[in-house]
């Protein structure tokens, strides 16, 4: 099921639109942004200027920075009459960004979220227990209105309770549950511990996760103890909220809503377009926002995206998964490495626990990573050769998927200091030298 045709128009009408919508929104933040006409005339280039959508390059990044300087409503282009909705980050690192919607802009989120639960097989005769926080933080009304547009029945859950969270999708029969990813696994362990049986008690069929990082082991974990389908979805505040993206029954990647979102990748060390499928920064343009337009932002996301039509039938360029955020990435040796990519292949590891480190050093000219690894409890630690063999295992499937060369050292249990209570994942003793 599709709930707009647009999300199956031909490529070419597809990439038509975004360029119409692409000119529409230059013109309209030049002429009405002063920040935005400052950085068009810093590099020389008038709305006039854009001719095909690759030329979407000549145009200036935004960062979330930009929001903060301009705290709180002096990126807005429309009058603060027109702005129906206010929504902003927790800003537990200095002051929040602060987003605003107009009437249109409200239609627009309501209409890519209907999209999303569409793809989840969302109709009006589900219950949908959304348990995404209500508040300033857009992923509890967002997941609310895209629900009563699709007709289904929501319940206004928000977050905590966990208890009563449980009692009331049991007795209202929710069949789709809306939260982060963690919350929902954090939902099925007291479910289990209460001695839920989930197929008989609990109607649910699929969940619509996201609003945090999520590997793929914890995604199958919720998937797993629920018994439900995955649906992953992505967004950010600064760009609408939840809805940027979904992921349909057919791919693991996310369907992006192209022609309200135009989304390039682009080295996040000089800034240039990437090819496609290349992994990068995910940069988003909107093309429809009138309170918030937004040119060229840096959601400091890494994924990649690929544009071959999806067996669902919908045309819409797919997104990978978050990879990891762009300020985490190490250069080693010239290679891109993101410590998530690292903890998958160590998840994916047999004797050895999630407590890891990545050492970065220069060696003469090279760099040099090294990997420690704290092995599980389970593991024979007189035996060398089962060591040797599990550090084998890990150092080739570094080298074999991520095309990185480690030295993979296996310590005992408990030996990597924490701070705080987290345990720091990567020292980059390059940065001291
Ligand atoms: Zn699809």
């Amino acid at each position: 099921m599709i709930w707009n045709k647009a999300e199956s128009a031909p490529r070419e009408e597809i990439e038509a639109t975004q360029l119409e919508r692409l000119r529409e929104t230059a013109s309209r933040v030049y002429a009405i942004s002063p920040f935005y006409k400052q950085k068009f005339d810093e590099l020389g280039i008038l709305p006039q200027d854009i001719k095909s959508i690759d030329d979407i390059a000549k145009l200036p990044f935004t960062k979330k920075q930009d929001l903060r300087d301009h705290y709180p409503f002096g990126l807005f282009c429309v009058p603060m009459s027109e702005v129906v909705r206010i929504h902003s980050s927790s800003g537990t690192t200095g002051k929040p960004t602060v987003v605003g919607y107009n009437a249109h802009d409200m239609e627009v989120w309501n209409e890519v979220m209907a999209r999303v639960y569409t793809m989840a097989g969302v109709t009006a005769k589900d219950v949908v227990h959304n348990g995404y926080g209500y508040g300033l933080f857009t992923g509890g009304l967002g997941f609310h209105y895209g629900a009563e547009k699709v007709g289904a029945t929501i319940v206004p859950a928000s977050g905590g309770f966990t208890d009563r969270q449980l009692m009331l999708m049991r007795d209202f029969g929710a069949t789709v549950l809306a939260c982060t990813p963690s919350f929902a696994l954090h939902l099925a362990e007291v479910a289990a511990k209460a001695g839920s049986e989930f197929r008989k008690d609990y109607k649910l069929k699929v969940g619509i996760f996201g609003a945090e990082p999520t590997s793929k082991g914890l995604k199958e974990a919720v998937a797993k103890s629920w018994d439900i389908r995955y649906q992953e979805v992505y967004g950010l505040s600064e760009i609408i909220g939840p809805g940027v993206s979904s992921s349909c029954e057919y791919s693991d990647r996310l369907h992006i809503f192209e022609d309200h979102f135009l989304a390039e990748i682009i080295d996040p060390k000089t800034g240039e377009v990437l090819p496609e499928g290349q992994r990068g920064e995910l940069v988003i343009t909107t093309l429809t926002k009138q309170a918030l337009p937004i040119i060229r932002y840096r959601t400091g996301d890494i994924t990649s995206i690929i544009k071959e039509p999806c067996k669902c039938g919908r045309t819409h360029a797919r997104m990978e998964s978050i990879v990891g955020r762009a300020d985490d990435m190490l250069i080693v040796n010239g290679v891109n490495v993101y410590p998530s990519q690292v903890e998958h292949v160590i998840a994916n590891s047999e004797g050895v626990t999630l407590n890891y480190q990545i050492i970065a050093s220069k060696k003469g000219h090279l760099d040099k990573l090294e990997i420690m690894v704290e092995v599980s409890d389970d593991v024979m630690r007189d035996n060398i050769g089962e060591l040797e063999n599990i550090k084998k295992r890990i150092q080739d499937d570094l080298l074999n998927n991520l095309y990185i060369n480690a030295a993979v050292k296996l310590v005992e249990p408990s030996t990597i200091e924490r701070s705080m209570g987290k345990a720091v994942r990567v020292i980059d003793k390059r940065k001291e030298a």
